[in-house]
């Protein structure tokens, strides 16, 4: 899918970033101060989660340190550039929080590293992840750091879109603004990294275009959760009241995956959305399977959309998980059952 867009866009990427999808403002930003020589003391990386702040960090620093580099992009194949991918370069010093913070004994054991030479490279690159889980006196402590930094070092901090940081902290930055990928380059990350397409284009849609959540949600294995969850509504549906373990069962399940559980209804709106499109849409499109469907009554649709709308809200307001799981599937199965 989409495969002459996503060739056009690595033929057309900046040369420190080939190979790397999307964020093409980026790789604009960085690659003009690349290609001039004028890095700034800081950058503020600013995107949602998952999308690759991190790795153009790697690449930055890559870029930076390349003994072959050729126009401000690494050669990708010298010691350097190898351990600057890898993640295991001793100039390239990730600190990301701990327990929900970035304590302030990282940032002194950072500034005191600071103020030695890089082991190895020209420049030595400090990513600090999440930055707006720094505690006011840990950003305290970082600001004359980052003002200044010791000769040869280059400070990148990453937030998390909706999330504010200290105006002090952002003013010392260079922002550079990432954005969720297009589904067609999403689907692609995921592919390569061994997903079958199916799946691939569901997590793609589910994570709004961050590779990253993707990634995590597929190792929860909700999508193969999520075919039992239908299964189960449409084989309790169809078996009449009688049979609701299956239900009861899944439920259980469902509960498990704890702070997954919101994304996966994410997966269930889809389904509902996919089978909506499915009685509304124009009938060459209609999936076999859904046989009949023009005479079924796409009110049960919404009202399966408003089932989890309702489940959403209960879980907001911390109701026990099984139990809105529960209702949720006996609200599902129930429109399902009316749907025929
Ligand atoms: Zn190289």
């Amino acid at each position: 899918m989409g495969d002459s867009r996503t060739a056009g866009v690595v033929e057309a990427a900046e040369p420190g970033f080939t190979g790397l999808l999307g964020q093409d403002k980026a790789k604009m930003f960085l690659g003009r101060a690349l290609a001039a020589g004028r890095i700034p003391h800081a950058y503020l990386f600013r995107g949602p989660d998952g999308v690759g702040k991190r790795l153009f960090a790697g690449r930055m620093a890559a870029n930076l340190n390349c003994g072959r580099a050729l126009g401000g992009a690494a050669c990708g194949m010298c010691p350097s550039c190898r351990k600057f991918h890898s993640g295991n370069h001793p100039d390239f010093i990730v600190i990301g929080p701990d327990q929900g913070s970035i304590k302030i004994d990282r940032i002194r054991e950072l500034i005191k590293t600071l103020s030695y030479p890089p082991y190895e490279s020209a420049m030595r690159v400090v990513l600090l992840e999440d930055i707006h889980t720094l505690r006011r006196e840990a950003a305290n402590s970082l600001l004359k750091t980052l003002e200044e930094p010791p000769e040869n070092n280059l400070l990148i901090l990453t937030v998390e879109s909706s999330k504010t940081i200290l105006p002090t902290l952002s003013s010392r930055c260079q922002t550079v603004p990432f954005f969720p990928l297009h589904l067609d380059d999403t689907v692609s990350i995921l592919m390569k990294e061994g997903i079958d397409e199916k799946t691939a284009c569901l997590l793609a849609r589910l994570s709004e275009g961050s590779p990253g959540r993707a990634l995590l949600f597929n190792k929860t294995e909700m999508v193969d959760m999520e075919e039992k969850t239908v299964a189960a509504i449409r084989e309790t549906a169809a078996a009449g009241d009688g049979w609701v373990g299956g239900l009861l069962q899944m439920a259980e399940l469902m509960a498990g995956l704890k702070e997954n559980l919101i994304p996966f209804l994410g997966l269930l709106r889809i389904w509902i959305r996919d089978g909506l499109m499915a009685v509304v849409g124009p009938e060459q499109d209609t999936p076999a399977g859904v046989v009949g469907a023009a005479r079924r009554n796409p009110e049960c649709f919404f009202k399966k959309l408003q089932a989890i709308d309702r489940a959403e809200q209960e879980l907001a307001r911390n109701c026990n998980r099984t139990l809105v799981c529960e209702i949720l599937l006996f609200r599902l199965q129930e429109a399902e059952r009316k749907q025929g």
